[in-house]
């Protein structure tokens, strides 16, 4: 017999040698076991989870679950778009379920691009949206941030006949800015009505005053998908539950690419659950004011550079970023490297308990000496 031929016949996606590889916070147990220190002697402050945990409510809706699941999931989440659609004041029809947001990112790209289009996005944007669209052999049009934050009039200039998206965050991931309320009502009325404006929602239910434009879904706008998650406020991010809120035709579209199980069983009781506990919402939002308000006090008395947030993390510059990132992770506080996103004198640090919020701030203040 011939000797096997191990020389690879197997042709990956050339995109593939072109893209970064996403990274995430690094996991507390990882973290433990190469500090060689216990799990609960470390700190997350990398993702922007919620430092309270998930919600009662949703632990027993899970627990309870756990025993059905010798049973595939209900395909269509009829319970979870239904409570969904009545929280919103949108038909059901409005409503894609994904697996995290991530996962309608995933749906719109596929469902809109082709190799050779444009999609537009702003410099220090969300770090999957560059990763979709060059999977789908798109262009990433990255347009230069202003003040770290979405520079909307330069974004609708940089359309061009072949663009089929534009990314926004707002409030915007990893810098925490937010877009004043007519400026960004005048923006998504500008965006050409073959380009879809995809408005990722992740932080919203952050902000005292968000502006709303689910009226605009509610009136029949055809080129607008809002996009929000279960991971941030609603603190359920290891159980991936994410949703689009759009025009039925677009969603329709959407749910054809959707896989039928994509949301499973233990996720949907969770999320449904966790819409009805106003009261860990509450206690989430009002933590997060008094811990950007500790972060931001304690960075303008060492003089720091930061960025007023909007969302439940903040960014600060500390100079050599990869060294202070490492030096606070050896006293067991993780939190966000930011040289992935060319910001390498940043890092960005999650709101976490009192607690937790004291502790990062004095590992950060041992690092640099202060
Ligand atoms: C966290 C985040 C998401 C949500 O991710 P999930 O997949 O829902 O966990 C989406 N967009 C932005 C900008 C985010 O920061």
């Amino acid at each position: 017999m011939p000797p096997p031929d191990n020389s690879s016949a197997l042709k990956l996606n050339p995109v593939l040698a072109t893209l970064p590889v996403y990274q995430p916070g690094r996991p507390i147990e990882e973290v433990a076991r190469e500090l060689g220190l216990p799990a609960a002697d470390i700190i997350k402050l990398a993702s922007n989870e919620n430092p309270f945990g998930p919600s009662p409510l949703a632990l027993a809706a899970m627990e309870k679950a756990l025993r059905q699941t010798n049973l595939y999931p209900d395909g269509n989440a009829f319970y979870l778009k239904g409570a969904l659609a009545q929280k919103l004041g949108v038909e059901t029809a409005n409503l894609a379920v994904g697996n995290g947001s991530n996962e309608i990112i995933e749906f719109a790209a596929r469902a809109l691009l082709a190799p050779g289009d444009d999609v537009v996005m702003s410099q220090f944007c969300f770090a999957v949206y560059p990763i979709v669209t060059k999977m789908a052999g798109a262009n990433p049009v990255v347009v230069p941030a202003k003040d770290y934050g979405h520079d909307l009039p330069a974004m609708l200039r940089a359309v061009t006949p072949k663009t089929k998206i534009i990314f926004v965050a707002n409030p915007n991931n990893p810098t925490g800015t937010l877009v004043p309320r007519a400026e960004l009502l005048r923006f998504v009325e500008q965006v050409p009505s073959n380009v879809l404006l995809l408005m990722d929602e992740a932080y919203i239910e952050f902000l005292e005053d968000a502006p709303d434009l689910l009226p605009l879904i509610r009136s029949g706008k055809k080129n607008l998908l809002l996009m929000r998650t279960f991971s941030k406020i609603y603190g359920l991010a290891g159980l991936r539950v994410g949703y689009g809120i759009g025009p039925a035709d677009l969603i329709a579209g959407l749910e054809k690419i959707r896989q039928p199980f994509n949301l499973n069983l233990i996720a949907q009781a969770g999320a449904l659950a966790a819409l009805e506990d106003a009261e860990h919402l509450q206690r989430t939002h009002a933590n997060n004011l008094a811990g950007l308000k500790f972060y931001e006090d304690a960075f303008r008395a060492l003089q720091l550079e930061f960025v007023p947030s909007s969302a439940n993390f903040i960014l600060v510059c500390v100079g050599e970023g990869q060294q202070v990132w490492s030096g606070m992770q050896q006293l067991g506080v993780i939190t966000r490297l930011m040289a992935g996103y060319q910001l390498p004198k940043w890092i960005r640090i999650s709101i976490g308990t009192p607690a937790e919020n004291s502790r990062c701030l004095a590992a950060l203040k041992k690092v640099l000496g202060r």
